[in-house]
């Protein structure tokens, strides 16, 4: 082989930035393009090779972090994406919309509140609509707040971390449902929160175990139908729902350094597992949790 021909091999322990961090609190929902560092979606590196041709997406939070990533990896690979996210958000999803436009697919921004079942039911209704179909759902958005103290949280802040984290992909998937062909794939965003959760994301935790026994129950029930169910349960990923109070700022400081790579992984750095998941080469794969943590963590 040519030596041009080669891919060059990458230390994944300095391909991206290291702690220390700056402290950077920002609102929630929390916007990409307001981080430092910018987080990398895989804009300037992620290449396709034609693996979902033709194939229909629908992501929520796929304006930013890793339903980024895997909106902008998905549209290379060859599908139409509908992308959900917050209005406060546009100007992030309006990135994503380009690129994916650039990749010479059909990009749709359907923003809106998944805390409603009625949002969420238009939501797949308009995404159908849009993409002639959907044959990869990808629920991915998710609300993340530390807090200390169980004292602390509120009925209201244990609903919208509910809401958003396990109430969301249910309505989502009950209204995709009769629409998902034989082949379709259901992809969760799950965390290592839900096998080992930490103290302060009481409430998070707990969802993020729900993310996994839907995976793990729907698997089985759609299995004789042909649909396939698996799961992604990253560790620390620099995104805005980490710095807009997914984390103490504190914490901020030296997120992900406790892992064996000793930094924060970057959302690029999901996009293939995103994909793998979706393609139809992975036939056999369902019921499964990826782990993406840097070494740290279960599964
Ligand atoms: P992110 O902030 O980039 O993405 C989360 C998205 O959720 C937001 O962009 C927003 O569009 C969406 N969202 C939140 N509330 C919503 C609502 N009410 N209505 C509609 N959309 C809403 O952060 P991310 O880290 O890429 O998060 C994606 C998923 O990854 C989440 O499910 C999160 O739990 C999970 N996760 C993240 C990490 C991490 O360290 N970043 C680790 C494990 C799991
Ligand atoms: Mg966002």
């Amino acid at each position: 082989m040519l030596e041009q021909d080669q891919k060059p091999l990458v230390n994944p322990l300095n391909r991206y930035p290291k702690p220390p961090f700056v402290k950077q609190p920002q609102e929630v929902p929390g916007l990409a393009s307001k981080m430092d560092p910018v987080p990398d979606h895989g804009e300037k590196s992620y290449k396709g090779s034609g693996r979902l041709l033709g194939r229909k997406a629908l992501i929520t939070g796929g304006d930013s972090g890793i339903g980024r990533a895997a909106a902008i990896a998905y549209a290379r690979e060859g599908a139409d994406v509908v992308i959900n996210y917050l209005p406060q958000e546009q100007s992030d999803a309006d990135e994503v919309l380009a690129l994916i436009e650039e990749a010479g697919r059909k990009g749709f921004g359907i923003p809106g509140d998944i805390t409603t079942e009625e949002f969420c039911k238009s939501l797949v209704e308009q995404a159908a609509e849009k993409l002639g179909g959907i044959d990869i759902l990808v629920n991915n958005a998710g609300h993340q707040q530390a807090v200390d103290s169980l004292l602390d949280i509120s009925a209201e802040d244990f609903d919208t971390t509910m809401k958003t984290n396990v109430y969301a992909p249910f309505w989502i998937t009950k209204a995709a449902l009769p629409i998902l062909p034989e082949g379709a794939v259901i992809i969760a965003t799950s965390s290592v929160q839900a096998y080992d959760p930490s103290e302060n994301l009481f409430d998070y935790a707990q969802t993020k175990a729900a993310n996994v026994a839907f995976v793990k129950s729907l698997a089985k029930q759609l299995g004789p139908k042909g649909i396939r169910v698996n799961g992604v349960a990253p560790g620390p990923v620099w995104t805005p729902l980490q710095t807009s109070g997914g984390q103490p700022q504190d914490a901020i400081v030296n997120f992900g350094e406790v892992t064996p790579l000793g930094r924060p992984g970057q959302p690029a750095e999901l996009a293939s597992i995103y994909v793998q998941l979706a393609d139809s080469d992975a036939s056999y794969a369902t019921g499964q949790i990826y782990g993406a943590a840097g070494g740290n963590g279960h599964p």
